[in-house]
């Protein structure tokens, strides 16, 4: 981190400055030019809260030089991360489908949706038994019996469950949970990850509706930095001024995350759209752009669906889906699974 002073800075506030960063265990060095002062930090500046530096009336801009986030920084961890789940790799070359409804809703529809994916080639089960719903009136999830069912399915098929944690207090019902999901509008809600950060189950973090890739990295800090290093990353599209589609798909922050980050970075093309004719199309393309899964949404019958019909896939468009991507990573020398 660079600080670069204002003319003349007062001697009383520079001394404060340098006393209150050595206090944190940070060296200063000056470089006085002709027309200005730099302060150059040398040490751990993650822990320096740069707006508060910037308020300073001595200071007059402040530098990052190096990123806020170690733990999910790929300067300090080169080798990718991969992420083991019930054999099920994720990342570092490997590719997995997450597929499956939106909502639990019901025995029949969970089993019949988990066996066809799993024909299709999806490695991971979906379900959401906790659903973040604009509306308090819309379906809020089967809660609890959603999990039991999702266990049942796992028991019935062998694949793993992936399902999101609204509330911390939840955590004992996740116990049996192959990866927990924090969704986009919980992506920021750092009690909630400072609480998974203690437990050592893979997180699929969902980058939030209006996030920069910096915020998503330093929400990844939160559950590393208490420990738990399986975190997944998740590009679902982000609010943009288009109305077409119900968000945008961001490809470019799967090849940016991959240079910032070890983590595995996977893709929802079913919210990034809202749209399911659109999710074959850019399926494919991140698959080809590099990420290391897809998470998918698909329905035993859309039109009736409690939660995300329109965006969501038959199992007969998800299995010819499943196959066109298999082409697409053909292309790159991937395959499924
Ligand atoms: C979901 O996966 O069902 C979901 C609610 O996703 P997001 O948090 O990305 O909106
Ligand atoms: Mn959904």
């Amino acid at each position: 981190m660079v600080i670069l002073l204002k003319k003349n800075p007062e001697q009383k506030q520079l001394d404060n400055l340098i006393h209150w960063l050595k206090g944190l265990g940070i060296e200063t060095k000056f470089t006085v030019g002709h027309h200005s002062t730099i302060l150059g930090l040398l040490g751990d500046t993650s822990i320096v809260d740069i707006d508060l530096v910037r308020a300073l009336d001595i200071v007059e801009n402040v530098m990052r030089i190096q990123e806020p986030y170690k733990n999910a920084n790929r300067k300090f961890h080169p080798d990718d991360t991969v992420i083991d789940v019930c054999g099920r790799k994720i990342g570092g070359g490997n590719f997995q489908i997450i597929a499956g409804p939106c909502s639990v809703e019901s025995e029949d529809q969970i089993i019949s949706v988990a066996k066809s994916v799993k024909a299709a080639g999806a490695g991971l089960l979906r379900g959401g038994a906790f659903k973040p719903r604009t509306s308090p009136y819309a379906f809020q999830g089967l809660r609890g019996t959603g999990i039991e069912l999702l266990l049942e399915a796992k028991a019935e098929t062998g694949l793993p469950i992936v399902t999101e944690i609204m509330d911390a207090s939840h955590l004992p019902l996740f116990e049996q949970v192959d990866i927990i999901q924090v969704g986009a509008r919980n992506m920021q809600n750092f009690e909630l990850l400072k609480e998974l950060g203690k437990t050592n189950k893979p997180i699929l973090l969902k980058r939030g509706l209006a996030s920069t890739l910096e915020e998503l990295l330093m929400s990844a800090e939160y559950i590393m930095a208490g420990g738990n290093k399986n975190v997944i990353l998740c590009e679902r599209g982000i609010r943009t001024f288009e109305t077409y589609t119900r968000n945008t798909l961001d490809l470019s922050a799967i090849p940016l995350l991959k240079e910032l980050t070890h983590l595995p970075v996977i893709v929802d093309p079913s919210h990034a759209t809202g749209l399911s004719r659109l999710v074959k199309p850019l399926s494919m393309a991140a698959a080809v752009a590099g990420a290391d899964g897809l998470i998918i949404e698909v329905h035993n019958d859309p039109t009736k669906a409690l939660c995300d019909g329109p965006q969501s896939l038959t199992p007969a468009q998800f299995e010819d889906v499943a196959c066109d991507i298999g082409k697409a990573l053909d292309v790159i020398g991937k395959k499924i699974g």
